[in-house]
């Protein structure tokens, strides 16, 4: 794995995409998801000017957090049950995988006890059946306005992860319902939001073109995982 190369190739297919697109090139955040690599992956990665990265599990991360350089800064990307929010809070600077209102009580609550203020991104499921995982668009616009609400949270925005296909262009339709749903969203809310989590090693190129500002990215980085990390 050469990780540079890897890294340089990334940067330059996203600034690609953000051409095609005709947005500016720093307007896509390249978040590292490094569930299943060691911390010195993550330092290598660091080493290379990534600071900003993703994991899936909040054990997991817990221990690798802890074996990492304090500057170094982290999203959870992965579902997350309500027994684990303190440890969440705790640990990352923002919690994307949001997927119900009875969570976002719960995380609400920890970052109380913590007298922290907790962005979050709304997790939502826009295929039927794709994802055990994320929020009915319907459910959410129901519950948006409750979460946001709650005093210690701030919505920044939505994420998805739509199911694997190997054409993504197949995909690129629920990637155009999550901008629509995020527009619909801020008509509820009458404030802006300004980021849409959406992409991934296979489709990362679409969603940016469809106005993805955060594209999670560990295959293409890192080369494949050895073990299988549940999501
Ligand atoms: C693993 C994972 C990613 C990265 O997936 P790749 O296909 O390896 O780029 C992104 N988002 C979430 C939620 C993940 O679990």
């Amino acid at each position: 794995m050469d990780l540079e190369a890897n890294l340089k190739t990334v940067q330059q297919r996203i600034e690609a995409a953000c051409a095609r697109a005709g947005r500016k090139p720093g307007s896509v955040t390249l978040i590292a998801v490094t569930k299943t690599q060691p911390p010195e992956i993550v330092c290598a990665a660091a080493a290379l000017g990534l600071n900003l990265f993703g994991e899936n599990k909040v054990q997991e991360a817990k221990a690798k957090i802890s074996a990492c350089p304090a500057r170094l800064r982290w999203h959870l990307v992965g579902h997350l049950q309500t027994n684990k929010c303190r440890d969440a809070v705790g640990l990352f600077e923002m919690v994307q995988s949001v997927d119900s209102l009875h969570l976002a009580e719960e995380l609400n609550k920890r970052a109380d006890q913590a007298a922290k203020t907790l962005p979050i991104l709304l997790e939502v499921n826009a295929v039927v059946e794709a994802s055990k995982f994320g929020c009915r668009p319907d459910r959410l616009l129901a519950d948006v306005r409750h979460i946001n609400a709650l005093p210690r949270l701030e919505i920044h925005g939505l994420m998805t992860v739509p199911p694997w296909t190997v054409d993504p262009e197949k995909v690129r339709p629920v990637f155009r319902q999550m901008r629509e749903l995020k527009e619909r969203c801020e008509q509820v809310l009458g404030a802006p939001l300004p980021h849409l989590s959406m992409g991934m090693t296979g489709d990362f190129e679409v969603a940016i073109e469809e106005g993805a500002t955060m594209v999670r990215i560990g295959t293409a980085l890192f080369g494949a995982r050895l073990k299988a990390s549940g999501a």
